[in-house]
Order: C-alpha cells, then structure tokens, then sequence
C-alpha cells in the first residue's frame, strides 16, 4: 500500500488547492515544496516592485463564498506581500499545514507498474510511495540567468529577480545594471531607479506596457461588488481569458479611426493589460487591426519621454501587441526622463562580458557596482524537466519533451500513468487568470481520480493518440492568431536551444472548461482505466 494517496508537488496556488481538495474529498495527500514558504512564484519573486497584473478581485480563490467575503484586497492589483499574505491565510484557515512539507525538493518521481505507484524522492534522499502524482510546479519557476563569460569575476552582488534575498537589497548610491525588460524588469527598474546613484537599463528588445493605474480599493466598491462575487465568478469561468472583459464586441478595423483612438485612449487611461487589448475582436488576430493598437502605444511613449533618441528605442516594433505578455506600469516610461537613468541597446552592441567592475558590450564598457538580471523563465516545462521524471518503461518526461512539451488537454501526458500536471502544457494556463484555471484543473482531476477509485481501477492515463489530437488542436488554434509571430517563453524561443512549441491553449477558458467537461462526461474519453 502506498504511503499517500496523492503527492502534490509544489505548494504555490495550485499545490496549496490540490492539498484542500483532495483531502476534502477523503483521500490523504502531501505537498512537497522546495520553497522555506509556500506561494511559489509569489515566495520567490520578491523584488521590489512585484505586483500582480490580474485584479485582485479576479486573482484570488473562488472555491470557497465565505473565504471571497472575509479576505479584503487593498489594492485593485495586488503587490507580491500580499498575496503572499492572502496564501498564508488560506493555508491557515483550511488548516493546510500539516500536509505541506516545506524546504523539500523533489529531485525525482519513478512509476512502479508492479504496485501501481509513484515514487516521489527529495532532495534530502527521502522516498514516498503515492498512487497519484499532481505536478503543481507552477509555468515560471525555472528561472534563467544568461551564461555570461566573467560573470563569476563580478566584483560586487548580483541578484536574479525570481532569487531574490529575503531581507532585500540595498542599492542607494550604487551604479547598477539591469538586464531584461519584460513584465519584470519593468517593475524592477523604476524601484531601483528611485535609489541609485544610476541605472542602466540593458535592454535587448523594446517591449509594450500600458497603464495600471493601481489604486486603492474603495469599501464602498468593494461591499456591492461582493454582493454578487458569484455571478462574477460563473461569468468569469465561462469567459475567454478567465476574466470577463467588456469589450465592445466588434472588429477595430470596421469602425471609423475617430472612434478607435477615443475607446483606447478610454481603456488606457482606466488602466489594465487585459481590457485595453479586449477592446476590439482582431487585435491578436488581424496584423492591420495590431499596428492600429501598436502605434497607439508607440504615441504614449512618444509623448512621455522627454528626449527623442531615448524614446525612439523604447518604441516596441520587432512583435505584434499582445503577442508577448503584455507589461504594466505606471511609471516604466517616465523613469527615462530622471538624468540618473540611462538606456543601452544591446539589441546593436551586445552585452560580450562581466568583468570585476562592470559590463562589456560590443562597443562600450559600463562601471557598476551591482547587477540585476530580470532575464525570464524556461517557461512551461522547464520546472519539471528538471526533475527526474520515469513514467511506463522507465520512460523520461524530460526524453519525452525533447522536441517540446505536452500532454494531453494540457493535464494529462501519455506513458506516465497516474500523473496530472495543473496548468501543464496544452492548456489556456498562462494566457489565462492562473487562479480560475488552477481551480479547473485540480477540480477536474480530483473528480478523475474519483471516478478511477469509484470504479476500482488502479491507473488511469492518457492515451498517445488523445495527446497527439489534443496538441495538434493547440497548435492549429495558435497559429490562426498573431501570437506565433512572437520570439515569446510561450514558444519557448527566450531558452537558446529550446524546442519552438507554441504551448498555451488559446481556445479560451470557457471552451477550454466545456472541453474538459464533455470529455469527463464521455467516460473520459482519451483517457484508458485499468
Ligand atoms: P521575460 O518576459 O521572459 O523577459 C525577460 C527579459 O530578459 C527580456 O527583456 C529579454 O529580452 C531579456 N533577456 C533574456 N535573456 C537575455 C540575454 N541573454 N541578454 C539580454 N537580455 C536577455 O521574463 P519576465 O520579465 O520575468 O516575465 C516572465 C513572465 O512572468 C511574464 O511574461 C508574466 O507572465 C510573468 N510576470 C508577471 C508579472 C505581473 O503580473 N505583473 C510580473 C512579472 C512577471 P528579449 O525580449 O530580447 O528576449
């Protein structure tokens, strides 16, 4: 007999839900969890300035009303310590504790056809057996600092954003170097800005952000809005991203061009990643519709920053709008016109070394006494590739997944019977609200492990022709969009040598749910039970 029924690994929002729903639905479970806290991405990614760029009302659990009513948001988006407050909380009030196992990683995972278990070695050389193995290893936890000759020579500190101390970093009056401009870099850069003595932005790729205009939530909004927390979540389950959007519903290229700039300078002015880009139905699909919205953007960084030649290579031109994850700040843009900041292409001189006091490039040399490095993720599969995972024949995931990640309906990978991955390749995940999608997952193989258990059967797996047809489906879908024309982490074209598998499903959330459901209610079709 098997030590646990299900080992979970990873304790951020989706290992945290794993653990309440299937100990809620009888069966014993443990997450393993490498972190010294849960929350995963929230844990890790401390620097300053991280915040969330879902709405706080959208990014937190629906499973249970009364937790939706008790917990106040203080702010429309959320900064990192309090979410990570918000998961500590959840884990208090569901008594979670006792069946997450901190400081844990897991190094390995071996299928046992014999016993019909899993497994499951930690870093500390301890073994588990489980019948079940849940992935809740999170999209953005392998993270990846370039291989830079000398950096090892560097004189003075350097941080990952996704590593960073606990207890902060100083950087007052010191000449730092910021490599990477994506959704973190640009959240990092204005924090450290605020304290150097100067800053260079290393930047390689010119991106987008539009506003937050983070605020305060209003006790007043907040008692009406939770009047109806329900209807909004059913709306938001049945929506495309996972929030629903109130876009008006028609194409931007049918409408007059007067009418365009007015409804996204609106939508740019209340702020927001999501309903900017939702305004109207072409925008990811339609490359005339894109350059509408793109040289909108490119105006507001034009008007914003103060010296031309400064602003002229933060105007984003090698991608499509919306087809790398779209940035947010309220203050990225403007932080170019304080005379402490400056920005270095890297994209026409490369970065070429570190050396003991600073940055080489192709064609000048940086002092700097620290360096920050916002350079992203081996996104999607990285984190469990890096695990030793053996499924059916002692067959490798990682093996498996050299030509690029996948699994069937984003859940389930063919030849690792009993494993589920939440939110694993193939599924909306990342181009969705994680935290709805999460929800859907683990309730979705909570209810497959019970419909094995209820039936006597001790696998349940993927079968390689449902996965074939479920990743060839992801891939169709993808590329009827413009989102492929992106050197994105979704492809995994930011990992030099990475496999380029368009790996999100851009179905939608809603179709994505009636999916899932109509293959439950058919049995499990593509799934074999023995
Ligand atoms: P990212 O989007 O992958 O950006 C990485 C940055 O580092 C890019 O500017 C990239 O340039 C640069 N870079 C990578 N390798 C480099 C190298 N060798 N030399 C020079 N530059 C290099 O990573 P991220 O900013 O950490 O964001 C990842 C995802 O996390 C986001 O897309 C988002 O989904 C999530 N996130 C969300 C929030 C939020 O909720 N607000 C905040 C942070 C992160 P290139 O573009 O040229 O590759």
């Amino acid at each position: 007999m098997a030590d646990l029924d299900v080992a979970v690994v990873g304790a951020g929002f989706a290992g945290i839900y794993a653990v309440h729903a299937f100990r809620s639905a009888g069966l014993t479970v443990r997450a393993f969890e490498a972190g010294g806290g849960i929350g995963g991405t929230w844990f890790w990614n401390c620097y300053p300035g991280a915040r969330c760029d879902v709405e706080s009302k959208d990014y937190s659990y629906s499973f249970s009303p009364e937790l939706e009513q008790d917990w106040s948001w203080s702010e429309r988006y959320p900064a990192q310590p309090e979410v990570l407050r918000y998961l500590n909380h959840v884990a208090d009030r569901f008594g979670l504790w006792p069946d997450i196992q901190l400081s844990t990683r897991v190094t390995a995972a071996t299928w046992d056809p014999g016993s019909s278990h899993w497994t499951v070695t930690t870093g500390d050389g301890q073994r588990r057996t489980a019948r079940f193995l849940i992935s809740a290893v999170g999209c953005l936890s392998a993270y990846q600092v370039p291989s830079l000759p000398g950096l090892e020579t560097f004189a003075g500190p350097w941080y990952h954003t996704s590593r960073w101390p606990r207890d902060g970093a100083d950087f007052t009056g010191l000449r730092v170097g910021l490599i990477g401009t994506g959704s973190t870099g640009i959240q990092v850069a204005p924090e450290i800005a605020a304290v150097a003595e100067h800053l260079y932005v290393f930047q390689r790729t010119a991106n987008f952000a539009v506003p937050n205009r983070n605020r305060a939530v209003d006790p007043d909004w907040e008692r009406a809005f939770k009047a109806d927390y329900r209807t909004y979540r059913k709306q938001a389950q049945e929506s495309f991203l996972g929030v629903p959007i109130p876009g008006t519903g028609r194409p931007a290229l049918t409408e007059p061009a007067e009418d365009v700039q007015r409804t996204l300078m609106a939508r740019w002015q209340a702020g927001g990643g999501m309903p900017f880009l939702g305004a109207y139905t072409d925008v990811l699909v339609d490359r005339a519709a894109n350059d509408i919205v793109a040289e909108f953007m490119r105006d507001r960084i034009r008007e914003t920053v103060a010296d031309p030649a400064v602003a002229g290579l933060l105007l984003p031109r090698a991608y499509p709008v919306g087809a790398k994850r779209l940035c947010q700040s309220d203050d990225y843009f403007a932080m170019f016109n304080r005379p402490t900041v400056t920005l270095v292409d890297i994209r026409s001189a490369p970065v070429s070394s570190v050396a003991p006091s600073g940055l080489r490039t192709a064609d000048a040399f940086y002092e700097l006494d620290a360096l920050v490095f916002a350079t992203g993720f081996d996104a999607i599969s990285g984190a469990l590739r890096q695990i030793d995972v053996r499924g059916t024949g002692g067959v490798s995931l990682a093996g498996e997944w050299a030509a690029g990640p996948r699994s069937y309906l984003g859940v389930a990978p063919a030849g690792f019977p009993n494993m589920f991955i939440v939110t694993g390749p193939g599924s909306p995940s990342v181009l969705s609200n994680m935290v709805l999608s999460i929800e859907q997952h683990v309730e979705w193989i909570r209810d497959c492990v019970l419909h094995a258990d209820a039936r006597g059967h001790a696998t349940v797996e993927a079968t390689p022709s449902a996965e074939d047809a479920w990743m060839a489906h992801v891939t169709e879908v993808a590329y009827s969009t413009l989102f492929p024309l992106a050197d994105s982490w979704y492809t995994g074209a930011n990992i030099p040598g990475k496999p380029r598998v368009f790996t999100p499903y851009l179905g939608g959330v809603g179709p994505y749910r009636a999916r899932c459901d109509a293959v439950a209610a058919a049995g499990y079709e593509g799934f074999v039970f023995s």
